[in-house]
């Protein structure tokens, strides 16, 4: 790490913050909000930045509804759930999969999507559903699974798809925020897949600034740096990419040919936050087959949430997690109430461990 350019940057924040009273601004992904905790960076910001949390940690946003769902499909017979780890210990309305197990019935856990061609091979009389959470960063994978699924002629496979895009939850921050956002720092990963166009949106349609960041600490100040220094500046917001390294203009044109193939835009019901229109991965009508929620009659979206926690609100930046009133009570990452605080990139998780 190069202190020497970290300090710089730390005092162009400070030099660019003189005249500037609060500036709100937003990490959208929880790989950011983990970073940020990490590294200490809010201990090195003037106290007028405040660093809100946003939507993107895929864990925290899939609904209460979709947890119950899979729950349900695991206690039936002939029924594997397969799912990456994180998942099994969000609570839906009542319970989670982890304390629905019985000696019998319990989730399988993987950590790619291609692992479930395999359980799917080796179990032939038995229907493995994967629960495919996660965003633009999770989706090509998934689709690769299920064409690899389709040309393995491997049909005991289903999908619960619980996939969420950026930008349509992005307006709806930006619109609950009303103008209060100084800037964005926008999730590098999402980026490296759709491209840094994918972001033009922002400043183009929003008046933000917004920057396109890793996930070091020197990406991080640098992101903020260009934010404060857009406004003390007075400059037309624009977008900028700092992880040259690993987002290009267009993206990884592949992945999003894999994605179009398999998936279409659909609404999606965010946790605490509701139905968001075209917000949702769904399977495309020629791979029905692989869809849990048409193969089991289930909702597409799912019902509205019904739970105490704040995480509506913490994912849309409106509430911090020592708001919630849960927090460290009846909740903790030993014994988690809401989603936030399940995943390590959870708000409320990560304020638990590094108090914010
Ligand atoms: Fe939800 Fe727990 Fe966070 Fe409260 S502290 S918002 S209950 S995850």
């Amino acid at each position: 790490m190069d202190r020497s350019y970290i300090s710089k940057l730390i005092k162009g924040i400070w030099a660019c913050m003189a005249n500037i009273e609060e500036m709100k601004i937003m990490e959208v992904c929880g790989t950011h909000t983990q970073s940020i905790a990490k590294y200490g960076i809010p201990s090195v910001l003037p106290p007028g930045i405040k660093l809100l949390s946003g939507p993107g940690c895929p864990v925290c946003v899939a609904p209460a509804s979709f947890i119950d769902d899979a729950v349900r499909l695991m206690m039936m017979d002939n029924v594997i759930i397969a799912t990456f780890g994180d998942m099994v210990r969000v609570k839906g309305t009542e319970t989670s999969l982890d304390n629905s197990r019985t000696k019998d019935k319990k989730p399988v856990v993987v950590y790619s999507p291609l692992e479930v061609l395999e359980i799917a091979e080796n179990n032939r009389d038995k229907t493995v559903v994967f629960l495919a959470v996660g965003f633009e960063t999770t989706a090509p994978a998934i689709a690769a699974m299920i064409r690899h699924a389709e040309e393995k002629a491997i049909h005991n496979i289903n999908v619960l798809t619980s996939i969420r895009l950026m930008p349509p939850i992005l307006e709806r921050v930006l619109e609950k925020h009303d103008g209060e956002l100084g800037g964005m720092i926008c999730p590098g990963h999402v980026a490296a897949v759709m491209g840094q166009e994918y972001f033009r949106f922002l400043p183009d349609k929003h008046d933000i600034c917004s920057v396109i960041s890793g996930f070091d600490a020197a990406d991080i100040l640098g992101a903020i740096y260009l934010i404060v220094q857009s406004k003390c500046g007075d400059k037309k917001p624009e977008l900028k990419n700092i992880y040259k390294r690993c987002v290009s203009f267009n993206g990884n044109e592949k992945a999003k040919l894999l994605m179009d193939d398999v998936f279409t835009a659909f609404k999606g019901l965010w946790r605490g936050i509701g139905l968001v229109s075209d917000s949702a991965l769904v399977l495309k009508e020629r791979y029905m087959k692989y869809d849990a929620a048409y193969n089991f009659n289930l909702s597409p979206w799912g019902h509205e949430d019904a739970m105490e926690c704040s995480c509506g609100d913490i994912l849309m930046g409106k509430k911090t997690p020592g708001e919630c009133r849960l927090f460290d009570a009846a909740c903790s990452p030993t014994n988690p109430y809401g989603p936030c605080m399940v995943s390590a990139e959870g708000s409320c998780s990560v304020y638990y461990r590094y108090r914010r």
